[in-house]
């Protein structure tokens, strides 16, 4: 039976009320076998630019890829539309929805797009062009912003690094309630599966982290380096309430796939991650909030650093710098202020270079070796040890430990972004990716 590629985009059918895309990819798993489809991947979810100011809350988009009968090709794209007509919450003023169909392989121009739409803001009428030029068909709901991302979806074949997610979902009827895992097997699955999962549990807090806490359909979300990993992890978590389904993903979470290093400070750009380097010009300043602020300078301008509140410990690294330490900044672009001012939201933090902490204090007794006090202004010193009265001594200067060393910092796991590369992944980077059939099992039911 001849069969053909066939790429399924979606995007934006949540709101903060509910739903989820990943849920209905879950439905559409089941339904597409039913129909006698065949998966080549795990569902893809690809996280987009988490700048975006319209997200919902990961910018996360899914794709399906199957392997199909084209007799097969319209009753596949009825049950597409059909998941999502009747899943999306399209109450929701900033739900809308948009469905991808590709048929093929994906082209170098969709690729391109996709990466664009991960580290930047792409447009709606590209994505159509796009559509126009490459794709069998699309269907976008409302103001269509939704087919960015089901063709950004598209486009990632994950070919790069990737990691997996098992993501597991409620029953309707506990929807929006507190969701009942048992702590102690997170801990215990954490332990198990170490260094082949990732940001199960907050270190500082011992909150597992695992759940959202939204009235959406997921009831935990297992990450890892690989299928069998996070099937292995998912399978330990001890429910108090009843899993619907479950499915892996495979996906481009934790692995900094947003952020673009830029060659200058002024080549920095709102809703834009990226990573630049520069030098602390001032000692950071504590905000209202509990915020920091440092300010970073290059040869081509200067712009805030924030480390927020909620980055907790991250931001003592980042009071700790002083004018002239050299760092590698990572984090999104923040929209402008209203003196046009940028602000870069930082994500992690590589201090490089550490500048001499140089402070001038009290000269030391020259007759004993004791500490002196000033006895006023051109005054001269008096030794607090031996009393001797010294006209002629002047300040010193000491260097002071700067309780920092050169080295990467992240916030708390609590703190990251989905994209963001936690530091338990590093040296685990995957240089590619093998088409070689899916872990099984991948889902249930
Ligand atoms: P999640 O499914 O994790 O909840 P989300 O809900 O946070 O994701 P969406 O509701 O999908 O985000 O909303 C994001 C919207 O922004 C979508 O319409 C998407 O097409 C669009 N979009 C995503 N990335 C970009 C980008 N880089 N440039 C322009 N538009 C984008």
């Amino acid at each position: 039976m001849p069969t053909s590629l066939l790429h399924i985009g979606m995007d934006d059918t949540d709101s903060p009320r509910g739903g989820c895309t990943t849920y209905i990819a879950a439905l559409l798993v089941e339904r597409l076998l039913e129909l006698g489809a065949r998966f080549v991947d795990h569902p893809n979810l690809v996280r987009l630019n988490p700048n975006v100011p319209w997200k919902t809350r990961g910018n996360g988009a899914v794709c399906l890829r199957l392997d199909c009968d084209p007799a097969l090709e319209g009753a596949v794209k009825e049950a597409v539309v059909e998941a999502v007509e009747a899943n999306a919450e399209f109450d929701c003023d900033n739900t809308n929805p948009g469905i991808v169909f590709h048929a093929g392989e994906v082209p170098d121009p969709l690729r391109t797009f996709a990466r664009r739409a991960i580290q930047g803001v792409v447009a709606l009428d590209e994505a159509e062009t796009l559509i126009e030029e490459h794709c069998a068909s699309a269907v976008g709901y409302k103001n269509m912003r939704g087919i960015i991302g089901a063709l950004a979806a598209v486009g990632e074949r994950l070919d790069g690094d990737h990691t997996y997610e098992l993501l597991a979902y409620r029953t309707r009827e506990n929807r929006g309630r507190r969701r009942r895992l048992d702590a102690a097997s997170i801990v215990e699955m954490d332990r198990a599966t170490k260094g082949e999962t990732f940001s199960n549990l907050d270190p500082e807090t011992g909150r597992p982290l695992i759940a959202p806490h939204g009235p959406d359909p997921v009831l935990f979300g297992v990450r890892g380096e690989s299928a069998e990993a996070v099937h292995r992890a998912g399978m330990m978590v001890e429910t108090g309430e009843p899993v619907e389904r479950w499915v892996i993903f495979r996906t481009n979470q934790g692995t900094d796939a947003h952020l673009r290093r830029l060659t200058g400070l002024s080549d920095l750009e709102p809703y834009n991650p990226a990573i630049v380097v520069g030098e602390a010009a001032a000692r950071p300043r504590t905000i209202p909030g509990g915020h920091v602020i440092c300010v970073l300078k290059d040869d081509t301008g200067q712009v805030d650093c924030a480390a927020y509140e909620p980055t907790g410990s991250f931001r003592d690294i980042v009071r700790h710098l002083i004018p002239g330490d050299r760092v590698r900044a990572y984090g999104g672009v923040r929209a402008p202020d209203r003196e046009g001012r940028k602000t870069l939201n930082l994500e992690k933090l590589e201090v490089l270079r550490l500048a001499p902490d140089l402070r001038q204090v009290n000269p030391l007794c020259p007759e004993c070796g004791g500490g002196t006090e000033s006895m006023g202004r051109g005054q001269g010193y008096r030794c607090r040890r031996c009393g001797r009265r010294h006209r002629g001594l002047t300040k010193r200067v000491v260097e002071v430990d700067r309780g920092l060393v050169p080295g990467l910092y992240l916030p708390p796991p609590r703190a990251q972004r989905h994209l963001t590369k936690p530091l338990e992944r590093y040296g685990k980077e995957k240089s590619g990716y093998v088409p070689g059939g899916l872990y099984e099992p991948w889902h249930w039911p």
